[in-house]
């Protein structure tokens, strides 16, 4: 986001138009970015030629799905639908995989007979997926290599009490099922939780999942998942996409060598695919001052962006209608009846009623976590590519509250 002739723009369209044009509340993605960050993550990997399978949870708009598939990306997903959406944008079943956590076998099924990837996250399912199919249907299986990683334990999965992964300190017992059911296992996978906040963490993970790969010979891939952190703030560290690149990749060729053949090597990546790209405008409907604190009120809240609420996350806001306005302290809340405060004593430019406000880094966990709390409607979306702004994602109405009532006679 720049300004450019007093206006703060995305890949050259001014943002505050686009909430004319569609109306708000809107989420605003800028595809350039989203190409850029797969491009940067690929290069940092040469010479591997890593694949790359988007975390769809992150925003599963069909638009970016075609996008990302346009790049050569492939998809990780954790529910039945979201394969079923990235087969219906165009993916291959072979670059799908299917990495869900506590679903049922039957769930597994329907994923095995769409023909993608199935990676297993427990000892049980890992024994019934066996007695089904042998090894007639190639399997991965997750590992918790339990390495505390991230600030929020909503998000990071690698500890001790984590529900995520087969335990690393279970290795032996998920050898004596895979070899009694002939299960041929072609992966193997970690996700130690989003935020990881240096490359160390990593490649510990990597040196326990190679050290396991031992124990397996069928391996056609490894698969690191994801948790490369973005700054959302000023000065937030973040993943060294560049020195984790060069340090793994390096390591991963060493690997290949003595296991004796050349793995694909796999990520995960969500939020560092789509996070900076997404802007979320709102307008503000009033302006309230209490004895203590001056509230800037908008026509949105925790059901259109949960994450402040949910894990105190920081996104910055700016004043679309105000680039050159004196700064001030505002507190940015919601109108939703519930506490969602958006941030806390926030410097802003000078803020009206009826202004447009920004909260950046809205591309991940933005829409794909809203809601119709309080009767709302979801938010349109609108995605910024080849130097126009196209909605792709229209802004619910009341048939869409109500589709699925069921009118009965009291
Ligand atoms: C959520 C998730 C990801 C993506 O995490 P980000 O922090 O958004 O990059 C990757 N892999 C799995 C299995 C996940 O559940």
């Amino acid at each position: 986001m720049e300004i450019v002739n007093g206006q703060y723009t995305a890949s050259g369209i001014a943002l505050e138009e686009i909430a004319n044009e569609f109306g708000a509340p809107v989420y605003v993605y800028d595809g350039n970015t989203i190409v850029n960050q797969y491009n940067t993550l690929k290069q940092a990997f040469a010479p591997i030629d890593i694949k790359v399978k988007y975390a769809c949870k992150a925003l599963n708009n069909s638009a970016i799905l075609k996008l990302l598939k346009k790049q050569g990306c492939g998809l990780d997903t954790v529910s039945i639908n979201e394969v079923l959406l990235g087969l219906r944008a165009g993916f291959e079943p072979k670059d799908i995989i299917f990495t869900p956590n506590c679903v049922s076998i039957e769930e597994i099924q329907e994923a095995v007979n769409l023909g993608v990837h199935i990676n297993i996250d427990n000892i049980s399912i890992l024994e019934q997926f066996g007695t089904i199919y042998g090894n007639s249907v190639p399997c991965c299986i997750r590992i918790n290599p339990h390495i505390l990683a991230g600030g929020n334990t909503k998000i990071s999965t690698g500890h001790i009490d984590s529900k995520f992964g087969i335990s690393v300190y279970q290795l032996r017992h998920v050898v004596r099922v895979v070899k009694s059911a002939n299960i041929k296992v072609n992966g193997l996978h970690m996700h130690t939780g989003s935020d990881i906040l240096d490359a160390g963490v990593f490649l510990e993970g990597a040196e326990i999942l190679f050290d396991a790969a031992k124990d397996f010979p069928d391996l056609e891939f490894v698969d690191f998942g994801s948790g490369f952190k973005v700054a959302y703030k000023e000065g937030d560290i973040t993943t060294d996409i560049q020195e984790l690149g060069a340090a793994l990749s390096a390591r991963f060729l060493e690997f290949c060598e003595s296991y004796g053949k050349n793995l694909e090597l796999w990520f995960e990546p969500g939020k560092y695919l789509v996070s900076e790209s997404g802007y979320f405008l709102v307008k503000v409907n009033v302006l309230k001052q209490t004895t203590a604190t001056v509230f800037v009120g908008v026509d949105s809240g925790l059901n259109h962006l949960i994450r402040p609420m949910l894990y105190d996350s920081y996104h910055h806001i700016v004043n679309l209608s105000n680039p050159e306005g004196k700064q001030r302290i505002y507190t940015v809340v919601g109108y939703i009846c519930e506490t969602d405060t958006f941030g806390w004593d926030r410097k802003i430019n000078e803020v009206h009623e009826g202004d447009i406000l920004c909260f950046k880094n809205a591309g991940a966990y933005g829409i794909t976590m809203s809601s119709n709390y309080n009767a709302r409607f979801r938010p349109a979306e609108v995605l910024i590519y080849n130097g126009n702004a196209q909605l792709i994602r229209k802004r619910e109405n009341m048939d869409d509250l109500i589709r699925n009532e069921v009118d009965v006679q009291l």
